[in-house]
C-alpha cells in the first residue's frame, strides 16, 4: 500500500508542475506577437515535441512526453504513460477469483488513482501521448 505521505507529495508536486505550465503559458500569451485564439491559447508560438521512456530497448512500462516553448524554452505541457500499476498487481488472478467482493472493495478504492492509464506498445506511446497533449481543450 502506498504511504499517504507519498500521496500527499505527488499531489503538491502535480500543483507546482501545473502552475508553472500555466505561468509559462501566460507569459507566451503576453508576448506582443502571440495570437490568441477564442480559447485563449497562444497560437502564434514554437514548439518541440519529444518523448521518452523510463527504460531502453522498446519495452517500457512508462512513457512520458512534453511539449516545450522554444522562446522560452520552458515546459508548457506533459504526458506520462503507464501500462502497468503497481498498486492494481498485488491483486493477482488467483486472489482476485478467491477473494472477490473483496477485491471488488478494493478496486473501487482505488480506480481513481490507478497509475494505468495506457494499453499498447511501448513504440506507440509516443504518438499516443502527443495525441493526448494536442486533443486536450
Ligand atoms: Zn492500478
Amino acid at each position: 500500500m502506498p504511504s499517504p505521505y507519498l500521496n500527499r507529495l505527488e499531489n503538491v508536486t502535480k500543483v507546482a508542475v501545473r502552475t508553472a505550465m500555466s505561468d509559462a503559458t501566460k507569459q507566451l500569451r503576453q508576448r506582443s506577437d502571440c495570437e490568441v485564439s477564442p480559447e485563449s491559447n497562444p497560437t502564434n508560438i514554437t514548439v518541440s515535441f519529444d518523448s521518452s521512456w523510463k527504460t531502453r530497448g522498446f519495452y517500457s512500462n512508462i512513457g512520458f512526453g512534453a511539449v516545450i516553448s522554444t522562446d522560452t524554452k520552458k515546459v508548457l505541457d506533459y504526458e506520462i504513460t503507464s501500462s502497468l500499476c503497481e498498486k492494481c498487481s498485488v491483486w493477482t488472478e488467483d486472489k482476485q477469483k478467491y477473494r472477490p467482493a473483496e477485491y471488488e472493495k478494493w478496486l473501487e478504492r482505488l480506480r481513481p488513482n490507478c497509475n494505468q492509464n495506457y494499453t499498447g506498445s511501448s513504440q506507440s506511446m509516443e504518438p499516443e501521448i502527443a495525441k493526448r497533449i494536442w486533443g486536450r481543450p
